[in-house]
């Protein structure tokens, strides 16, 4: 049959070009292309389990056992009812974008869903295909959805559907092919060589018998449509050829090779396959060929019967997907080890260590032999910044499993031939009143990589309690976390005590206050063997062997000792220079504001708020904004940045997902991260509360009156600020919080804000669960994101403030705006730069009854907790801006002290890191010890 005449295009040198990382290009001598199928969750029941139940590391895993089983693109599909198809869609293409062993190879973006295509559009790099567009319904939207396609410069599978529906019979394929071709080429001026022509690979020996016809029909048509539309391409999934006999693998991938043998010959460019799984022609038994040639091109009428008698032989032979895996898999039990622990891979861990298991005879070898070994190219690749802290974890991870099934093997063992675990220990904790870990926990995972058993105590721990333990478990170290300035004064007391009690353990310092003047000046004094302030993870492993190796150990303690003792003079010859301001001269300098000219924001309601608490909360103060909070409105807040920077991915979100070292790695973070808060938002396994409110105040000196109600007669509470004392130039002034609100003579009235919210306690379970699985990159990963969410709710929460402040109505900020602060008034929070007392937060919390209002609580050194909060002040004199109190006379603690009516002994020790002088010998621990400089 002549169907047309084939059509003059002008540039046939112009060949098929699709790229993933790598280009794909299509000449005359490519050959056949297979387009890996297993990512589809219509076609590939395994994918759609994995998918379903959120496994996308096992889903990625099935992606890339396509491309190494040699397929030349991947079609992946996730058209399932019970999917979000183009969330799905979304993710998983950027967890592939992130793998350049699945990303080297073109994407076909597979779904009859045109928004689930386009969404795929936007992610794919390089040049995907569509798959598919077709005429079903109309001439209209087939150039609409083709111009699109143009648009992202992708190619395009077109399927052989017309108006009347599905062509299955040879004149029709062609002729809607041939229909197809003269739209796009003419209308939408698509490149011939960008269309990919599906004439439909119909099931065949289904017992019905005009489906007898349906391979021939697809073979003949796919000559003819090569022969009429030049320059395109004809594919088709060739999996639904033998879908009669499904169950029956043998048979099925001898059928698939044989009709591949033959329409390739007719002209048939690619297919998707299961990549692996395909036989080759010439070895399939000549029997079983006969059989199905018969079914396949329909040679007999009696072809059908014939196949499935036949066909029963071939049962149980089992299938080759499974043997045929990654090639990896292929290698000694101590490389595949280590190739899991080096790619973070947990699918096969639990085999591969119980082989190792048998093969070594003691469990304890397997560790010592190839884990360690694993694990220590792990820790180079680390050390020399080739790897990144996200992936460390998950290496960590891949190891804890592999523990955890030889455990019980081990202590029968150990039982048996008392061998000593030879792993040396350290203990890690949190201080009292402290409770933030997540920079310990990372601490702590990279520690177990290198072969120490870390035994983390938590968080708020008493002294006594760090001690017993490094005294019973026989640690070789003893390391020290903490968050806010009084865990400082802790350290120095923990260290104080590790003299008295004899301690020769070396001491680490660390955690976001933790500073090396701190730990020279105030901690290395109070004990004499080696005390290091560690800044990051990426260190410590470093830092511990040089104290602990016998050859390095004398002379990095010495090390230490000098270097400290540099930080200690520098301290004191800068201190001794200092010269500061007497508080009068301050105050003198304070900021002047004219208050009677100056407008003065009016809240639109007075008293405290309940805010995510339906009942209790108030109208929402603009429209299309819930009263209560749900992780869901938050997560547009979020400043990503720092947590980046809490995995030690240092750079600015979001260019960091683009750079060239670290944009992988942040990438599949960023993902991880994506996914979770999304688990939060389905599961509403997270609640956000918090609690706000405006007051009548004006400022007394260096102190906020807080007043009872609008006529100010009575006072509620008093806010003490405390005043810079540096001297300052260009005519700056010496300012202190209480500047910016206006003062009682002024006979203006003023306003305060205050404001406390967490991420919510359910933040600390989940970790823990996490925790429970030996799941370290998990449980960081959650407690990271409750402290982002903290953010984003006090973001967000601001926001709606200013907007009941009245002058935030107007404001049209935008995510980066927020970010930086650019609204009008400031919300600082106590215990930061310009107020550096965390005392102050007992007020606020008093004041807004917090504890009730929230469930946030406030430990004895003014910690938060769940860690996961922020409380702060609200400022709205538009002036107002941060500022860092910085060093405090003795002058002014005392004034301070009597003002808030306490010890100057009691301000000393809150005001420690403060302090511009040497304190007075009884709050001062150096002082006490004969070591001090
Ligand atoms: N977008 C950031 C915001 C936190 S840091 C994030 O998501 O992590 C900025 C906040 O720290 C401010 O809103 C304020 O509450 C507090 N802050 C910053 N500088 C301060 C200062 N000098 N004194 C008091 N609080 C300060």
């Amino acid at each position: 049959v002549q169907h047309c005449a084939p059509h003059q295009i002008p540039e046939l040198s112009d060949l098929s070009r699709y790229s993933g990382l790598e280009p794909l290009k299509i000449t005359p001598d490519t050959g056949f292309l297979m387009i890996g199928e297993r990512t589809n969750v219509t076609g590939s029941p395994k994918f759609k389990k994995l998918v379903l139940a959120d496994d996308f590391d096992a889903a990625l895993a099935v992606a890339r056992q396509q491309v190494e089983n040699g397929a030349n693109l991947i079609d992946i599909n996730f058209d399932e009812a019970l999917l979000d198809g183009e969330a799905s869609m979304t993710h998983f293409l950027n967890l592939i974008a992130a793998e350049p062993d699945i990303a080297r190879v073109p994407i076909m973006i597979d779904s009859s869903k045109w928004s689930v295509i386009e969404a795929g559009l936007k992610c794919i790099q390089g040049k995907g295909v569509v798959n598919s567009i077709s005429l079903k319904e109309g001439e209209d939207a087939f150039l609409r959805q083709a111009r699109k396609i143009r648009k992202y410069g992708a190619a395009a599978v077109v399927m052989a559907f017309d108006e009347q529906g599905q062509a299955t019979k040879l004149d029709h394929k062609v002729a809607v092919c041939e229909r197809a071709y003269r739209l796009l080429t003419e209308e939408v001026g698509f490149p011939p060589h960008d269309l990919i022509f599906d004439p439909n690979i119909l099931t065949v020996a289904t017992g019905m018998e005009e489906h007898n016809a349906y391979a021939v029909n697809f073979i003949e048509a796919t000559r003819e449509i090569k022969r009429c539309c030049p320059g395109a391409k004809v594919s088709g999934g060739v999996s639904n050829i033998s879908f009669s006999f499904r169950g029956n693998n043998p048979v099925r991938e001898a059928m698939h090779s044989a009709f591949l043998y033959h329409a390739i010959q007719s002209g048939l460019d690619m297919a998707i396959v299961n990549a692996g799984m395909l036989d080759v022609y010439k070895e399939i038994p000549p029997d079983l060929l006969e059989h199905v040639e018969d079914v396949l091109l329909n040679r007999s009428p009696e072809a059908t019967e014939r196949m499935i008698t036949f066909a029963e032989g071939y049962k149980s032979e089992d299938t080759k997907e499974d043997k045929k895996t990654d090639e990896w898999r292929e290698g000694t039990v101590e490389e595949r080890l280590s190739h899991a622990l080096v790619k973070g891979i947990t699918e096969f861990i639990v085999a591969d260590t119980e082989e190792a298991r048998q093969q070594y005879g003691i469990p304890l070898r397997v560790i010592e032999g190839p884990l360690m070994d694993g694990m220590g190219i792990v820790g180079d690749l680390f050390g020399s910044g080739k790897m990144f802290l996200p992936q460390v974890v998950k290496s960590a991870r891949v190891m804890k499993q592999a523990v955890t099934h030889l455990t019980p093997f081990m202590e029968e063992e150990q039982r048996r031939n008392a061998i000593a675990n030879a792993r040396p220990k350290i203990v890690t904790a949190t201080v009292k009143g402290d409770v933030h870990d997540i920079g310990k926990n990372i601490v702590g995972v990279v520690m177990a990589c290198n072969n120490y058993e870390v035994i983390d105590l938590g968080v708020m721990v008493p002294c006594e309690k760090i001690l017993e333990t490094a005294r019973q478990e026989g640690v070789v170290a003893v390391g020290l976390s903490g968050l806010i300035t009084p865990s400082l004064d802790e350290m120095v007391h923990v260290a104080k005590e590790m003299t008295r009690q004899g301690f020769d353990l070396p001491l680490l310092i660390g955690g976001a206050t933790t500073s090396p003047a701190h730990t020279a000046v105030r901690i290395a004094p109070a004990y004499n063997q080696p005390v290091v302030h560690v800044p990051d993870a990426s260190r410590v492993v470093g830092v511990v062997s040089k104290l602990l190796n016998p050859a390095t150990r004398e002379e990095y303690a010495e090390e230490i000792t000098a270097r400290h003792e540099e930080r200690r003079q520098a301290y004191f010859s800068k201190s001794k220079s200092r010269k500061l301001l007497s508080l009068n001269e301050a105050r003198a300098n304070a900021t002047s504001i004219n208050w009677e000219n100056t407008e003065i924001a009016v809240p639109e309601f007075l008293g405290v708020r309940v805010y995510g608490i339906e009942s209790r909360a108030w109208p929402a103060p603009t429209a299309g904004e819930g009263i209560t909070v749900s992780v869901e409105t938050l997560i547009p807040y979020i400043d990503w940045t720092p947590f980046f920077y809490a995995w030690e991915l240092k750079g600015k979100f979001p260019k960091i997902l683009d750079d060239p070292r670290l944009g992988a790695e942040a990438r599949k973070l960023y993902e991880d991260a994506q996914q979770m808060l999304k688990r939060f938002v389905a599961e509403a396994r997270v609640q956000p509360r918090g609690v706000c409110g405006f007051f009548p105040a004006n400022s007394d000196g260096d102190d906020i009156r807080v007043f009872t109600n609008e006529s100010r007669l009575q006072l509620q509470a008093t806010f003490h600020s405390l005043r810079q004392q540096n001297p300052k130039t260009d005519g700056k002034p010496n300012q202190a919080l209480s500047d910016f609100v206006a003062p009682v003579s002024s006979g203006r009235a003023d306003y305060l804000g205050g404001f406390a919210v967490t991420a919510g306690p359910e933040i600390e379970e989940i970790a823990r669960k996490y925790e429970q699985q030996h799941d370290d990159y998990h449980a960081i990963l959650v407690k990271a994101l409750g402290d982002r969410l903290a953010e984003a709710y006090a973001e967000h929460l601001h926001l709606q403030m200013r907007v009941a402040w009245s002058y935030g109505r107007d404001e049209q900020l935008s995510h980066e705006d927020l970010i930086r602060e650019r609204y009008r008034g400031i919300r600082p929070a106590p215990g930061y730069p310009a107020q550096p007392d965390h005392t102050e937060k007992r007020t606020l919390f008093e004041l807004l009854e917090v504890e009730a209002n929230t469930g946030i609580k406030l430990t004895e050194t003014c910690a938060m907790w769940p860690a996961s909060s922020i409380s702060g002040l609200y400022f709205s004199y538009p002036e107002s801006r941060y500022f860092a109190v910085g060093k405090l006379a003795k002058d002014q603690v005392e004034d301070y002290a009597q003002r808030k009516g306490v010890s100057i002994k009691e301000v000393e020790r809150w005001l420690a890191p403060s302090l511009a002088y040497e304190q007075t010998p009884e709050a001062s621990v150096v002082a006490a010890l004969p070591s001090a400089a």
